[in-house]
């Protein structure tokens, strides 16, 4: 079968791959994205915070994205049923829009740029040479040549694992977390109400659109088998010890679907080697309490097309410039990775819990003057 010869081959089409794939087009590189799955992925984030939105907003992307989702600024904490809390958002808030819509509305802006999509299609063997990805065949025998590869395949990224670098992952074993796609009740319409609990409970309610909401649970894994797997109608009786101001909720949740999702950090020894990068959470993974992964997944990408079409095919100048640019990203994530385990450690005990809070990081990505509203301001 032909070979293809490429700029740059980016594998996996989630946020970061598809996002890179389309700064990389704007600018002239010719970019294949292989994708194992039949199309743009479907499981994932909800919150794009202010950082995210800020390097959309960069690209003249903020006004797609914003048209259809829904804008919040207020999001309100609370442990065993009283408020402690509020994290306020300045300037237009975060933006609330299921992963697949937002992923799909890049991967249709990089249609007109001319990056191509080769969906279905796995990777049979990863060639390395030199220290550098050679060259990419697929499991029907296609072949793929690039000057650059990027792993944005996820965390069990195939790209880092030919590689050869190292990652660590810690699953967050005291929390199992589970999901559920609800009508919209007034209270999730109201506010995103985030409920903790000391007996090691957590319960998120928020709006998806007009008409409905997601609610993430989170519990002890021994309270799991009782609550979930057995059938047994316990899960109200839980919910009803700590979660005070949404009992509007309650109703649509017995009957629910609810998916379990596995949450893990995951940290790794390098972003690059030769001409390989990783992206997105093939390089890391935090606590999605922090809400932020994908904010620090576009800015990425973005420092990534500015050192890939600053190298211009020169592959010892594309080695420095990611060591030099890019490298330095794994500090920023390993403090997010940090605050992501302190925020899962510590959301029993309410003091713990609010000396651990950072709403700089929640609202900023970064550290500034707080803006939080302790609880006696709410009562
Ligand atoms: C439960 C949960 C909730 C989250 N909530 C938020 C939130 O509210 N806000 C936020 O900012 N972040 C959140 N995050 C983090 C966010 O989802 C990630 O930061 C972001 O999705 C990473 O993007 P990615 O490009 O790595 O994409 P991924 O969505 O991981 O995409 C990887 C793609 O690679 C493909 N792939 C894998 N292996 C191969 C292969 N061998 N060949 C070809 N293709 C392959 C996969 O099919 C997939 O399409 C959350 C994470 C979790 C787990």
């Amino acid at each position: 079968m032909a070979t293809t010869s490429c700029d740059v081959a980016i594998v996996g089409a989630g946020l970061g791959g598809c996002f890179l794939a389309l700064l990389l087009g704007r600018r002239g590189r010719h970019v294949v994205v292989i994708e194992q799955g039949p199309s743009v992925p479907s499981a994932g984030a909800d919150f794009l915070k202010p950082p995210g939105l800020r390097v959309l907003a960069r690209h003249g992307l903020a006004d797609l994205v914003g048209r259809r989702g829904l804008r919040r600024d207020i999001i309100r904490y609370y442990h065993d049923g009283d408020p402690i809390q509020e994290c306020h958002y300045p300037e237009g808030g975060f933006l609330i829009r299921p992963y697949r819509e937002l992923v799909e509305l890049i991967y249709t802006s990089c249609a007109m740029e001319g990056v191509d999509f080769w969906f279905d299609a796995s990777i049979d063997d990863i060639a390395m040479g030199d220290g550098r990805v050679e060259e990419l065949t697929l499991a029907d025998g296609r072949r793929l040549r690039a000057g650059v590869v990027i792993g944005a395949d996820g965390t069990k990224s195939a790209v880092r694992q030919a590689l050869g670098i190292e990652q660590r992952t810690m699953p967050y074993e005291r929390l199992l977390m589970r999901v559920a796609t609800v009508p919209l009740s007034a209270s999730v319409a109201q506010l995103n109400r985030l409920y903790f609990s000391s007996e090691g409970w957590l319960a998120y309610l928020y709006p998806i659109n007009m008409d409905e909401a997601r609610v993430f649970v989170g519990l002890p894994p021994e309270d799991d088998k009782e609550i979930f797997q057995d059938g047994i109608p316990a899960l109200l009786d839980e919910l009803k010890k700590f979660v005070t101001e949404s009992s509007d909720a309650f109703n649509a949740l017995q009957p629910a679907t609810w998916q379990r999702i596995k949450v893990s950090s995951l940290r790794v020894d390098a972003y690059h080697k030769g001409n390989a990068a990783l992206l997105g959470s093939a390089a890391f993974a935090c606590h999605p309490m922090t809400g932020m992964g994908m904010s620090y997944t576009l800015h990425d990408a973005e420092i990534l097309a500015d050192v890939i079409c600053a190298a211009a095919g020169d592959a010892e100048l594309l080695d420095r410039l990611l060591y030099a640019r890019y490298e330095p990203r794994r500090h920023a994530h390993r403090q997010l990775i940090d605050y992501g385990d302190a925020l899962a450690a510590t959301f029993r005990d309410r003091a713990a819990y609010l000396s651990a809070f950072r709403p700089d990081l929640h609202i900023h990505g970064r550290t500034a003057a707080p803006e939080v509203m302790p609880a006696l301001q709410l009562a």
